[in-house]
């Protein structure tokens, strides 16, 4: 074992893993377009973009530059009292791209931590009328928000941590995921659950939270546009802010700029980060509508109250900016349009597996749930003997490339999947 590997395993912890029995590592040592170099030189495909994040590739030449530049004029400089070219350039794309009306930008550290501010905001929104007893939050069953405590409050209840931070965790409402498919034909009971929750505990309720479309690491599902209008409709009815997590979906994944446009709704507060940067640096961002940056502003404390040592910082947000533009500079509907095909495509023979429960696509993103969980380990190792780097959890096989992925590669990361599902279900 490599000294890196050696020392890694003994002293550091990763992302969800035993830090006494960890799970084995593969060290990387560069990465260029979609492609990983291993330490042994072995380069594989990236079927992950880093979790979403990587949407134009690694070592972009662009993206490189923005940081070069930037990195000699100024890394980092406080954000209280001082401003900068870079948020600026930044907020104003972010304005401009967003659905219309979120023009109040909250620039921050990470996914989760914009899930916490968003949720502040609407708390404080109704503090500031006076409602103090607006204080909870509903949401949706399979949802994924991040890892902090509030976060972690409007995860799924099941597969979320509830039990462990019993107690500790604020407990809210969940209503049940929606079931309906993005391609199924609506039918109004879906939201039954939601409706009958909202109505009844509209009185104590700030805001919704809720991932647009499609819902992510809790558990991989794309829920019907009607859905979302029904949220929205249902928010607006009975005095309720809907808050958006497009931390997932922002920018492009799910074949529309935000998953929002699936359904043309506007939220009053949306959150965004992984691609923000194209996943060269942890940025988040929450977007509010004036409306309520107004409210916040106009009662007590008359400010809003959040503000992390590195908000702004000049480099993140100048290769957010640069990796925006970049984003709007090229045909990203084209490419996720071709992704979309090429994965229903290459991932149609998962169907007729015995081991395979579904197959289903949206934009870039295919996935392939299981009957059963999968070894994490062992799987791991064959997709990388197939020249791939895929991460399942639990049952569910996915794939979000890069849009810059070639038909080529694309095709080779499918066949792997394929391959090492098609060999695990006969050996
Ligand atoms: N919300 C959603 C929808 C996410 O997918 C994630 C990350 N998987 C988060 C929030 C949390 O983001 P981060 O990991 O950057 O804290």
């Amino acid at each position: 074992m490599s000294d890196v590997r050696e020392y890694d395993r003994k002293h550091l912890w990763h992302p969800y893993t035993s830090i006494e029995n960890p799970l084995p590592v593969y060290e990387v040592i560069a990465a260029e377009g979609v492609r990983l170099t291993l330490a042994d030189g072995r380069q594989i495909i990236d079927g992950m973009s880093s979790w979403w994040a990587v949407i134009h590739g690694y070592g972009h030449p662009v993206l490189l530059e923005a940081l070069h530049r930037q990195a000699d004029a100024l890394c980092h400089v406080m954000f209280g009292g001082i401003t900068h070219e870079p948020a600026v350039d930044l907020a104003r794309k972010l304005v401009e791209m967003t659905p219309s009306g979120l023009d109040r930008v909250f620039l921050c550290d990470s996914g989760s931590v914009a899930v916490e501010v968003a949720m502040k905001m609407a708390m404080q929104y109704w503090y500031a009328l006076g409602k103090n007893e607006k204080k909870k939050f509903l949401t949706i069953k399979s949802g994924y928000h991040g890892d902090t405590f509030h976060a972690m409050s409007v995860c799924d209840p099941i597969t979320g941590m509830h039990q462990i931070y019993q107690g500790v965790l604020p407990s809210y409402y969940f209503a049940d995921s929606p079931q309906i498919g993005f391609h199924d034909d609506w039918d109004n009971c879906d939201l039954q659950s939601f409706q009958s929750l909202i109505e009844k505990h509209q009185q104590e309720l700030c805001g919704v939270i809720i991932e647009p479309i499609v819902q992510g690491a809790g558990g991989m599902r794309f829920y019907h546009p009607n859905y979302l209008r029904g949220v929205r409709r249902l928010c607006d009815q009975f005095g309720v802010l809907l808050i958006a997590d497009e931390i997932a979906t922002g920018f492009g994944r799910s074949g529309q700029l935000f998953a929002c446009n699936h359904a043309d709704v506007v939220p009053d507060i949306m959150c965004l980060g992984k691609a923000l940067t194209g996943g060269y640096l942890s940025l988040a961002a929450v977007m509010a509508t004036s409306e309520v940056g107004k409210v916040i502003s106009s009662g007590e404390p008359y400010v809003f109250m959040h503000g992390p040592t590195f908000m702004g910082n000049p480099l993140a947000c100048r290769v957010a900016a640069a990796s925006l533009q970049l984003l709007l500079d090229s045909d990203w509907q084209g490419a996720v349009r071709r992704l979309e095909n090429e994965l229903k495509e290459g991932l149609a023979p998962c169907r007729e597996m015995e081991s395979v429960a579904d197959v289903r696509v949206l934009g870039a993103i295919g996935v392939v749930e299981l009957h059963s969980p999968v070894d994490m380990a062992e799987i791991q190792q064959d997709f990388v003997e197939n020249g791939v780097w895929v991460r399942p959890f639990g049952k569910l096989v996915y794939l979000m490339p890069s849009f810059c992925m070639s038909t080529g590669d694309c095709r080779q990361l499918t066949s792997a999947v394929v391959n090492v599902l098609g060999t695990r279900e006969r050996g």
